[in-house]
């Protein structure tokens, strides 16, 4: 029998969009089983807490049945030696996303052996970032059709509680 190939779509998702689970999908149609990992380190400000950052992409990916939700601190190489991933899974929307995206996959393999696959995004989420999606939401624009249903409740209490 040959070996599972798994495959991690990191990111911080904060919040999971929609751009993000069609990522998550067609990688979950390429491997036998993804892991979506959530970036914990404390280094950004965030809005929503780890914990919750995954529950939601938990609710979101409850459908997919080869994908599961974790978090990870530290490097990205470290948690894949440590959970038999062989492969990294990025979407690039942008020529803008490729010089960043290059220089990491590069340096992630100079570290390991693990290979960086990327996945161009589908059109209608080209322009889709969790950071736009905030500001918008925080000036009160509709992003109800670029996030799941529960993560724009989610998000609409969270803005109202915020003081500024
Ligand atoms: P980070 O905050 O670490 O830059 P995000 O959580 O925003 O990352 O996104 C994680 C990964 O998901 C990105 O590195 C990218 O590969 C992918 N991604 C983000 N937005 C989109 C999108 N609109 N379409 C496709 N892939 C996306």
């Amino acid at each position: 029998m040959r070996e599972m190939r798994r495959a991690v779509c990191p990111g911080s998702f904060d919040p999971v969009t929609n751009g993000h689970i069609d990522i998550v999908q067609r990688a979950s149609a390429l491997f036998d089983e993804v892991v979506v990992a959530v970036g914990v380190n404390k280094s950004k400000n965030r809005l929503f807490t780890p914990e919750e950052r995954i529950e939601m992409l938990r609710e979101a990916c409850a459908g997919f049945e080869n994908v599961r939700v974790d978090g990870f601190t530290g490097l990205l190489t470290d948690f894949c030696a440590q959970n038999g991933i062989q492969a990294i899974v990025k979407g690039l929307r942008a020529v803008s996303d490729f010089d960043y995206e290059l220089q990491m996959a590069q340096m992630n393999a100079s570290l390991t052996d693990v290979e960086t696959v990327f996945v161009p995004t589908s059109p209608e989420y080209s322009f889709l970032a969790s950071s736009l999606v905030k500001e918008v939401a925080m000036f009160g624009g509709d992003v109800s059709a670029l996030v799941p249903d529960f993560v724009h409740r989610a998000l609409t209490e969270r803005l109202s509680r915020r003081p500024d």
